[in-house]
């Protein structure tokens, strides 16, 4: 099989593999309909994260089964899959507390890489879910985007207490942000503040169900949100980049009472105990537990009521994964689609 391998910074190479089977009974293994880069791949390409020895890429994936091991009930052979970027049992305490990211069990979904033509998955039963059938070829990048950017957004928006009658802000406008914005609308916020400087990105930040769209970041971002609710500050705010510069200004844009939810995986970002301790905000977030999610939302793209699709915009084979990532890393491109048999 082929799959993306990152070999130093700046470096994707489509490399072939043995194809992978199963290695404990509780595995799956998929044949990928289609995968794509994330933001948080864009991290080791950066040369911020360090990366030791070629990493085989991607964690989002959906795909038709084509093995499962002898303990997996739950998925078969040809059923069209999608999964969270964690495999998780969703069986123990925590997961059951809605946390199947931080599962007792917990480790990566796509071991083997998920930019790929297969891949394994382990937990099968409690990280696959299976569609209602094989959908609609439109479908595909939506149920993709279910797999960790749709989810991701939704939980930060869950995290930041989003509900009728609130106001809410966004920080960053990559397709976390942006699908964030989709489950604001979805989740009845009053108003919705989208922070964009990229006219494309704007456009599609209202489209998704942005009421207003600020283009100042850092101190005058906060300041232009708090134009906009009485001085006071959104009810609710998702942080959706993971830098000091969007963690501070998500935190200051957080009106006393309010909450943060911050999914943008955060590198090199340190809280001050006092702005924390002023804020009076409360705080949650993390790596989202998008397996909890994964049902209502499967279902809501399949009823065609949401489109989180819409976050790609550019498509591509497998074997230009490397220009998929450089299109990312240019910020030419909110998020490329891959297909394997593209
Ligand atoms: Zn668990």
């Amino acid at each position: 099989m082929r799959v993306a391998v990152m070999t130093a910074p700046g470096r994707v190479e489509v490399e072939e593999r043995p194809d992978p089977g199963i290695e404990k009974p509780t595995d799956a293994v998929i044949r990928l309909a289609a995968t794509c880069v994330c933001g948080s791949d864009l991290w080791p390409y950066r040369g911020i994260e360090p990366l030791d020895g070629p990493r085989p890429m991607g964690h989002e994936y959906v795909g038709v089964v084509e093995e499962v091991g002898g303990e997996v009930t739950t998925v078969s052979p040809g059923d069209f899959v999608v999964g969270s970027f964690f495999a998780s049992d969703n069986t123990c305490e925590i997961c059951r507390a809605g946390y199947q990211s931080s599962c007792v069990r917990r480790e990566a979904a796509a071991p083997g890489g998920a930019q790929a033509d297969l891949m394994r998955v382990p937990l099968a039963d409690g990280t696959l879910i299976a569609t209602p059938g094989v959908p609609e070829p439109d479908l595909v990048p939506s149920l993709l985007a279910a797999s960790d950017v749709l989810g991701t957004g939704w939980f930060g928006a869950v995290a930041a207490e989003v509900g009728p009658g609130k106001t809410v802000a966004v920080v960053g406008d990559g397709a976390v942000g942006l699908l964030a914005v989709l489950a604001a609308r979805e989740l009845g916020a009053e108003r919705i503040i989208a922070m964009s400087r990229t006219p494309a990105r704007q456009a599609l930040a209202r489209e998704l169900g942005a009421t207003d769209v600020l283009t100042e970041r850092g101190d005058e971002g906060v300041a232009a949100v708090k134009d906009l609710t009485d001085g006071l500050g959104a009810h609710s705010v998702v942080e959706a980049v993971g830098t000091q510069e969007s963690m501070m200004q998500a935190l200051r844009a957080t009106r006393p009472g309010g909450h943060m939810g911050f999914v943008g995986v955060a590198h090199e970002v340190s809280l001050s105990g006092m702005d924390v301790f002023f804020s009076h905000a409360h705080l949650h977030g993390g790596p989202a537990p998008v397996r909890q999610y994964l049902p209502d939302l499967v279902r809501r793209i399949w009823e065609r009521r949401i489109d989180p699709g819409r976050v790609f915009d550019l498509e591509l084979p497998l074997e230009r994964a490397a220009d998929a990532y450089r299109a990312m890393d240019e910020r030419k491109s909110v998020k490329v689609l891959l297909r394997p048999r593209g």
